[in-house]
């Protein structure tokens, strides 16, 4: 048997005191770290399988367990560090992509937090967000660069097809084969109630959730995964995914073992065949061909539904933005390098891609220099991670934005960052319906709702402090921000001042 350089990255601590050896934390761990040592009538742990996902913490009816990171530590190396060697061992080991769920753990700038919002003092008071109507709804779509009038002078209101929301946040593509039956569920519930959208991802749309259509965002990747006419009809919009921020430059892949027959049957491939979405689409290779997608799109549908375009955050973002919006698509969503997967190789996770908050600052300057930022609303996604993000996100340019990872954590993901393991103690990414079971989609969708509730109350709460008694009013107003410990050149991109100018 070779050697196993690999040593556990954490430790499972369990205070014997305390430990009834009950075994939850036994049936609890998918992972099977726990097991029942007869010989000495304790409960023992196998800490090389443990991903420190908190389930047997949480459950443990004694508190007699916790999970620590190990001390074992390799010599000190600023250079070498123990990931880059524990990563080359694995490779040694496999031969393979290492792969990786969520978005990027690395350490990069997050400008969220170097930029600080304003507030109304003694000239320009504060609005009181309590008594007075604070508007958080908005329309996400085309809109009239000019106002029409008819022959008897009264304005004309016909658009095109708009996105209502009542909250400018929407729940991200995931897709089903991804994220569990009632984790998609949770998702359909909460955006119906919140009067906002959840976004089906690449994988279909599951019979059950064609009610929800009108709260849904129906997904094109390049898969095709699950698109009919009643697909492309069932939804309130559709997206063309042409990229994804935590793996720009690749497609997808679900392996066969996750295709059960009910994500077969959604996606309309074979049963157990693994489900590769490759990185381009076949037809596209130009924004005349994305054009001509838009428009097959918006001729299936009888011109009824607006079309999003989602890419991901690049380095010539910008320019390919203007281009989207010349494509005749209605909406533009920008995903952010930060963003989460349910798979992808580490290496492009980590390395490929730019932060959302340059990006989406670079392509609302641009759009308005061109004078076509009325073509399109721009969604933003990527580590939206607070209220204060949406705020800071929408003031930056954005007309709304994306959630995914948050609105995870909500349904009990405890970012163990282990999704495409497909073991997920939570229920949510998972397809094993022992694991999936474990989370109730009627609770899961009662803690979204309570989750964008109270963002939109500190949402309105931080408006009326700033003055500011809309969105409308509040988008792209730069003015309200300042930036904190941030380069000139970073501050240029993000078009805002230095705290104290
Ligand atoms: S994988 Fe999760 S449930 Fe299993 S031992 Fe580790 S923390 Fe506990
Ligand atoms: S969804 Fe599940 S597997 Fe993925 S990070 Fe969260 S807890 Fe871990």
């Amino acid at each position: 048997m070779g050697i196993n350089y690999l040593y556990p990255d954490f430790e499972v601590v369990r205070n014997q005191d305390r430990c009834i050896s009950c075994r939850v934390c036994e049936r609890q761990c998918a992972n099977e770290v726990h097991s029942f040592d007869e010989a000495t009538g304790r409960m023992k742990a196998d800490e090389s399988k443990c991903v420190n996902c908190h389930r047997c913490v949480s459950l443990c009816p004694t508190r007699a367990l916790k999970i620590v990171k190990t001390d074992h530590t390799f010599k000190e190396n600023a250079n070498w560090k123990g990931e880059v060697i524990q990563d080359i061992y694995r490779q040694a080991e496999s031969g393979g992509v290492l792969l990786a769920s969520m978005g990027t753990p690395k350490d990069y700038p997050v400008y969220w937090d170097k930029m600080l919002v304003n507030a109304s003092q003694v000239t320009n008071p504060s609005i009181d967000p309590l008594r007075e109507p604070m508007e958080t709804r908005t329309y996400l779509g085309q809109k009239e660069s000019v106002i029409k009038r008819d022959a008897n002078g009264k304005i004309i209101t016909k658009t095109a097809p708009q996105l209502k929301l009542e909250i400018p946040i929407m729940f991200s593509a995931m897709s089903y084969g991804s994220i569990s039956y009632n984790a998609h569920k949770s998702l359909a519930l909460a955006a119906q109630e919140l009067g906002i959208y959840y976004n089906t991802g690449e994988g279909g749309l599951h019979e059950d959730f064609y009610q929800y259509g009108k709260n849904t965002i129906v997904q094109v990747a390049s898969g095709r995964f699950g698109v009919h006419p009643g697909y492309l009809n069932a939804g309130a919009a559709i997206e063309i995914k042409m990229g994804q921020g935590a793996k720009p430059g690749i497609g997808g892949h679900l392996p066969g073992s996750k295709i059960g027959e009910d994500i077969s049957k959604t996606r309309m491939i074979p049963l157990h065949s693994d489900a590769i979405s490759p990185a381009p689409h076949h037809d596209i290779y130009s924004i005349e061909d994305l054009r001509q997608l838009v428009f097959a799109l918006k001729e299936a549908t009888a011109y009824t539904k607006p079309i999003i375009v989602k890419v991901a955050a690049v380095h010539n973002i910008s320019a390919i933005a203007s281009g989207i919006a010349r494509s005749g698509a209605d909406i533009i969503a920008i995903d952010g390098f930060r963003g989460g997967t349910g798979a992808a190789p580490a290496r492009t996770r980590d390395n490929v891609g730019i932060p959302i908050e340059l990006a989406l600052a670079s392509v609302d300057e641009r759009l308005r220099q061109e004078g076509i930022r009325g073509n399109v609303s721009l969604v933003v996604g990527g580590s939206i991670r607070s209220s204060s993000d949406v705020l800071k996100a929408i003031a930056l340019g954005a007309d709304a934005v994306y959630v995914a990872t948050s609105a995870l954590i909500a349904l009990g993901c405890h970012l163990c960052r282990t999704c495409h393991s497909g073991k997920c103690n939570w229920g949510i990414a998972t397809q094993n319906p022992e694991l999936v079971k474990r989370l109730n989609p009627e609770v899961g969708s009662e803690r979204l709702v309570n989750l964008i509730t109270a963002w939109n109350h500190e949402l309105k709460e931080m408006m009326g402090g700033m003055g500011i008694n809309s969105i409308e009013a509040l988008r792209g107003n730069r003015l309200m921000l300042r930036g904190i410990g941030l380069h000139e050149t970073e501050l240029n991109i993000l078009g805002i001042k230095h705290a104290g100018a």
